[in-house]
């Protein structure tokens, strides 16, 4: 009998299981929040993620429960837990990547590098904290953000007076995480997975360049690297996946500070956009190394194919792009690059598939892979630095 993974959302994350998935003979299952959601190649359950119940019927079908995002309530997650079912990542560890106050709370007791922070809920705490940051500083939602949503550079706490009215807090957990505006040279993202036996394995650190607040591009491994800032980002990951009993993938992503310092942004404990070059750049992808994890087999190499890989987001488009003559013009112009599409509708901005290129001239591989998102619609290639 195959085991049984049980996926909580549809989106791109999801949907990208489903190759590995057949290829280690794994049964996905995927709960839904619509029909049409990116994923719904695998068997499709629709229902409501919130609804203690249903994701309990759900649970009880397979034989592990994992997520294609963070959203799921700590209270049908413990449930779960309590009726014996395998939560992977677990309740205790999913915390940590569900609100960012919780995150920055935890990473300062285990004494790991991170921006300066307070929890503010009301403008005076806002205003303090900027009085003694030479007055900017960034203001975060701590619960229910993504891509930028729920990020705000501030310079006054009237900046986010909307995020602070009794209503907007209680959304967010009471109060907004305000931190330091850090100056830094780029931001990396560690990746690691480990299993509820233990065994971790880590991919190199790489380099994500974010347009507007969403990741666009992503050099993997992150060029011109200090040594001394490769091994802290490894402490870093391998620490936090340990102490915060992570299980499945995960993401840290971090800050390269103009004088060196590797600083904590925020957590992801899924399969994340930073690590969609492994699919074709290294000997084990995220999603197939996720997949093992939570099923407590052995993790897969992690070992780069090629000298570079370059992931190129297609953020925007057309309707037309994916499967009409954009996608015939991409192909043909470079049969290198590796088209990666998520099968939704177009919206101006969204994320709509992503383009890795491999080889040996990091010049020739980010060329490729730009050119491929750009003839793919892309809208934001021309934005990132050269
Ligand atoms: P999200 O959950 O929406 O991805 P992040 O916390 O990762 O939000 O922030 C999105 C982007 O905003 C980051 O990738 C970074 O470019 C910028 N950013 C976030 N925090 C800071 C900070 N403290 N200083 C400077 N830039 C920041």
């Amino acid at each position: 009998m195959s085991d049984v993974v049980g996926v909580i959302g549809a989106g791109q994350l999801a949907r990208m299981l489903t190759p590995v998935a057949i290829n280690l003979g794994i049964e996905l299952r995927v709960f839904a929040e619509n029909a049409g959601a990116s994923a719904s190649l695998a068997t499709t359950v629709v229902g409501d993620y919130t609804d203690a119940q249903q994701v309990l019927d759900f649970a009880r079908g397979v034989d592990v429960v994992t997520f294609d995002h963070e959203h799921v309530p700590q209270s049908v997650l413990t449930l779960l837990e309590a009726e014996g079912i395998a939560v992977r990542p677990g309740s205790a560890a999913l915390r940590f990547a569900q609100d960012k106050l919780e995150m920055r709370a935890r990473v300062a007791e285990l004494g790991l590098p991170q921006p300066q922070w307070v929890a503010a809920a009301d403008a005076a705490a806002v205003e303090t904290f900027l009085a003694a940051h030479d007055g900017r500083a960034v203001a975060k939602t701590p619960r229910g953000g993504y891509d930028g949503h729920g990020v705000r550079v501030i310079t006054s706490a009237a900046d986010v007076a909307d995020w602070l009215t009794d209503e907007a807090l209680a959304h967010v957990g009471g109060a907004l995480l305000i931190e330091e505006a850090i100056e830094f040279r780029r931001e990396l993202s560690q990746q690691v997975a480990r299993r509820p036996s233990g065994e971790i394995a880590a991919w190199p650190l790489v380099a994500s360049e974010q347009v507007d607040g969403v990741c666009a591009e992503v050099v993997a491994p992150a060029p011109d690297t200090a040594d001394a800032v490769r091994d802290e980002a490894l402490h870093i990951g391998v620490t936090l996946a340990e102490r915060l009993d992570v299980t499945g993938a995960l993401a840290v992503e971090l800050f390269e500070t103009t004088d060196g310092r590797v600083l904590i942004n925020e957590l992801a404990m899924r399969p994340h956009n930073s690590g969609h070059w492994s699919q074709d750049g290294a000997v084990t992808s995220q999603f197939e190394q996720h997949l093992r994890a939570v099923l407590d087999l052995p993790l897969g190499s992690t070992q780069p194919r090629d000298a570079v890989t370059v992931m190129v987001n297609v953020l925007g488009g057309t309707p037309e792009s994916a499967h009409g003559q954009a996608l015939r013009e991409a192909l043909a112009a470079h049969p290198e690059a590796k088209v990666h599409w998520y099968g939704k509708s177009y919206r101006p901005g969204r994320k709509v598939g992503h383009v890795n290129v491999s080889g040996a001239h990091p010049d020739e591989v980010r060329d490729a892979a730009r050119e491929t998102a750009a003839l793919l619609g892309s809208e934001v290639v021309d934005r990132l630095a050269r």
